[in-house]
């Protein structure tokens, strides 16, 4: 499963989570102290402590780095979730938990719903974790807080929601109650003034009007009144007197033999009382006594007892919409009088509040007399739980806003990202550098600010002979050491390929180039890059400066680039400072640069030759093409502008000229076609893909021998000789000659030659000076070299001969070639070719 998340995405989501347990811990506690609903919390204690619980672990999980583990285990983590999280989910959807009783927590269907948006917000956060094993906290602090407020908004509003519904359900069980309270009270009062009305017709009749009138108000008002049972009329001692079936079945049962009740009936009184008890109460006909005393004429007293059926009391159809909830007064300890029709009396309260769960209570007041408890109990929890998945659905609308706003913010915030910073590294761009740079320099003014260009050495020849993915992957390396150790102190920029770029705040130049040549060292260790051991070195240019505008900023980083080059010129793997002299010289890089280019549009570059001498026969052998320009009216050195050409990358167009130039000669004069012409290449050159097969197919083109042809080429270090070697080799066996220039100069080493799969060697000038001289260290050192390119099969060409005492000694090399003044200097081609006619004539003799 690839959710496609990016990993800062995904941290924001994680933060959700944690706010959204935070929140309902304290919308749980807010509820605990300000809203006293009795039938139920929508929060309940237990579940404000899990979403506590819930939000320290998630922080702790936050912290620690998990170790992935297999794809497996994964899944079958998530596939155990999903089944708890769909099962609770189910459970409050179709509401099977509470039908089958399974009442895991407690019935609470908003403990249900929240319960289920828990358990998938906690695996979602698990599995966000697992996928992304180290959560970034990034600054993002705009997006957490439209994610904080979202989540607080979502939650509190499903909380308010909620309540409200505990409310309205909670009014409505009281307004049965209050609904009962008003019908017995009616319902007492009005049989309260019937039996009234009967007092009052018999008070003080003859005894033979009392048994006529009361034999007649028996019948008259157990038929009127469906709610009366019977009438009963008992003398003074409490014997029966008279009463219908109901009434005699009543009386002869006990019902009124309790001394309680029997003292009750006896106390004297006015007016109309009424009482129930448990004997009366607990029969299929619940009874309600109501008692009036009557006197009559012959002052005989006698009681008349109306028992009425408490059932009737209410007019259960008024009630009917609030069948949802089941009532039970509580008669007495051990009596709670069901209300609802279909319900039996309970003797025990606790059984009760067990079997139900959710209820309140609220005391009912009887004809200004009793006080009663009566118990509200939800029985049918359908609308409730209808509510819940309602308000449940406003807790998932608020998780998929955030999804789906994380998720916009997310990508615009990457397009943002993207457009300031490099791909690779994640470093700035150097375009925006600038910005960053003058805008974080408002908030720290220094006076000593610094711009610092770091440039891996020799990168262009790694990337060639690593491959890009390798050298990506060093570059980021680099990059991330380079982070590492300076962005407290730096913004730092990637500038182009292998280049970074640092402006420092106020840091003195001494501590500056301390921690730059502490970085340089630190770079150069090795860089462990798909179990290769990569090594590189790094130069660095800077300039220090005291003041900062927009015009500075560029000008800087340009005389950190012209540092830059010198360290580069001076070996590379070092820092160097920027100095005005270098300025001047820069300048005239920049002038030959540009006046070069105008050369090689107009094709203005022309070839001289300098004749290659056989030293024992004393006979020209071949010639090595110089490229020679000039600039106005005056020639640019080579040694001068071939370097600057190198590093701009005109060398190749200078190269290509050459060539052309050099087979056009070679087709025009015969006498070329018998010796072999050595061209200079470039390794720059070289190094290209096609190199090898253009050469050998335009020499073809041409019919030029390949022996006679010579490609000459100067390798400066290690890395370079690696890079080309195989172009050499591919070179030396089509049948070419392939000499190492300006050997003993700069990079060579004897311990290579054994490698190199060049065929001539030619030894520098610089290499030969003293060597004229007998048994000098010079001489001997030149003689090794020559013997040990003789044991290898290598040709020698010695360069910069300019005096006849060298030529003298090293006669005795049997084969040996020169080069030098001594004999030429390079010439243009018409004085070549005149050179090697006179050469023919008189031979040169030497002693
Ligand atoms: P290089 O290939 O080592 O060429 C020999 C240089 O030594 C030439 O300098 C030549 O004039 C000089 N030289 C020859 N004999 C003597 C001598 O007896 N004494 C002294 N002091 N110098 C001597 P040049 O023509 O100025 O070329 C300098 C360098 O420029 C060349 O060194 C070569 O590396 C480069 N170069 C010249 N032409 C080309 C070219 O067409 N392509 C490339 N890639 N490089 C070239
Ligand atoms: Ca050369
Ligand atoms: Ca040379």
């Amino acid at each position: 499963m690839q959710l496609k998340v990016t990993k800062s995405a995904a941290s924001i989501f994680y933060s959700a989570i944690i706010y959204f347990h935070f929140i309902i811990f304290v919308l749980g506690i807010v509820e605990f102290v300000f809203y006293k609903y009795e039938l139920m919390k929508v929060i309940s204690p237990v579940t404000t402590l899990n979403a506590l619980l819930i939000t320290v672990v998630l922080l702790v999980i936050q912290k620690l780095s998990l170790n992935t583990k297999t794809k497996k285990y994964k899944i079958s983590i998530v596939a155990a979730s999903f089944l708890c999280f769909f099962l609770v989910q189910i459970s409050v959807w179709f509401h099977m938990l509470q039908k089958f009783q399974i009442s895991l927590i407690d019935s609470n269907p908003f403990t249900f719903s929240l319960s289920a948006v828990f358990l998938f917000t906690l695996f979602a956060a698990i599995f966000v974790k697992a996928s992304y094993k180290n959560i970034q906290i990034i600054e993002m602090k705009k997006i957490k807080i439209v994610v904080f407020i979202a989540v607080f908004i979502g939650a509190t509003v499903w909380h308010q929601a909620s309540l409200s519904v505990v409310k309205n359900q909670e009014a409505n069980a009281r307004a049965k109650v209050y609904l009962i309270e008003t019908m017995i009270n009616k319902s007492i009062e009005g049989q309260k003034k019937a039996l009234s009305r009967v007092k009052a017709r018999i008070n003080n009749v003859s005894f033979d009007d009392f048994k006529r009138l009361i034999d007649i108000d028996q019948k008259t008002y157990t038929n009127d009144y469906n709610i009366i049972k019977g009438m009963l009329v008992l003398d003074s001692k409490l014997n029966f007197v008279s009463g219908n079936a109901f009434s005699k079945n009543f009386y002869s049962k006990g019902m009124l033999e309790k001394p309680i009740i029997k003292a009750w009936l006896t106390q004297n009184h006015d007016d109309i009382q009424f009482a129930t008890n448990s004997l009366t109460l607990n029969s299929a006909t619940p009874i309600l006594m109501l008692l009036a005393s009557v006197e009559i004429a012959n002052n005989s007293k006698y009681y008349i007892l109306n028992l009425l059926d408490i059932n009737l009391l209410l007019e259960k159809g008024y009630l009917n919409y609030l069948s949802q909830y089941d009532t039970y007064l509580g008669l007495t300890p051990s009596i709670y009088f069901s209300l609802d029709d279909n319900n039996a009396n309970k003797t025990n309260l606790s059984e009760l509040i067990n079997s139900y769960k959710h209820f309140i209570t609220q005391k009912i007041n009887v004809m200004d007399l009793v006080d009663h408890d009566v118990y509200s109990f939800i029985n049918d929890y359908e609308s409730i739980h209808i509510d819940t998945i309602i308000d449940q659905s406003i807790l998932w609308l608020t998780f998929m806003f955030i999804f789906i706003f994380v998720q916009v913010a997310d990508s615009s915030r990457i397009i943002q990202f993207r457009a300031k910073h490099d791909e690779l590294t994640g470093l700035l761009k150097l375009t925006a550098l600038e910005a960053e740079f003058l805008k974080a320099s408002y908030a720290k003014r220094g006076n000593n600010f610094s711009t610092v260009i770091l440039k891996v050495d020799f990168f262009e020849e790694m990337y060639i002979s690593l491959g890009y993915k390798i050298s990506d992957e060093l570059i980021k390396s680099v990059s991330a050491r380079i982070y590492e150790s300076t962005h407290n102190i730096a913004l730092i920029a990637k500038g182009a390929s292998d280049s970074f770029v640092l402006y420092f705040f106020d840091i003195s130049p001494e501590s500056l180039k301390q921690k730059i040549k502490s970085l340089i060292m630190e770079l150069s260790e090795v860089h462990l890059i798909d179990n290769n051991e990569l090594n590189l070195k790094v130069s660095g240019g800077a300039v220090t400066y005291k003041q900062l505008d927009l015009f500075n900023i560029r000008l800087n980083l340009q005389q950190a680039n012209i540092a830059l080059g010198k360290a580069k010129e001076l070996g590379g793997n070092q820092l160097y400072f920027y100095q005005q002299f270098m300025e001047d010289k820069h300048n005239e890089t920049v002038t030959i640069r540009n006046n070069l280019q105008n050369a090689l549009k107009n094709n203005a570059l022309e070839v001289f030759y300098q004749p290659v001498h056989r030293l024992n026969e004393n006979t020209i052998t071949g010639v090595e093409a110089l490229v020679r320009w000039s600039n106005g009216n005056e020639w640019v050195s080579p040694a001068k502008f071939i370097p600057i050409a190198e590093t701009t990358g005109q060398i190749v167009q200078v190269g290509e000229q050459v060539l052309n130039k050099v087979i056009e000669d070679i087709k025009k004069y015969p006498q070329l076609q018998n010796m072999t012409v050595a061209v200079n290449f470039s390794t720059k050159q070289i190094i290209k893909d096609d190199f090898a097969s253009n050469l050998l197919s335009l020499l073809t083109k041409n019919n030029i021998i390949f022996e006679n042809f010579t490609v000459e080429v100067t390798e400066s270090s290690f890395q370079e000789k690696k890079a080309i070697e195989k172009k050499l080799i591919e070179l030396v066996d089509s049948g070419l000659n392939v000499a190492i220039d300006d050997f003993g100069a700069g990079y060579s080493s004897l311990s290579y030659l054994t490698h190199q799969p060049a065929n001539i060697i030619k030894i520098d000038r610089e290499f030969t000076i003293g060597a004229h001289l007998v048994n000098t260290k010079e001489q001997k050192m030149l003689d090794t070299i020559i013997r040990v390119c003789y044991d290898l099969d290598k040709k020698v060409i010695v360069e910069g001969v300019e005096d006849e005492e060298l030529i003298k000694h090293l006669s005795q090399f049997e084969g040996i070639k020169i080069q030098g003044y001594f004999f030429s200097k390079p010439l243009p081609i018409d004085s070549l070719i005149a050179y090697i006619k006179n050469s023919k004539n008189e031979h040169r003799l030497l002693r």
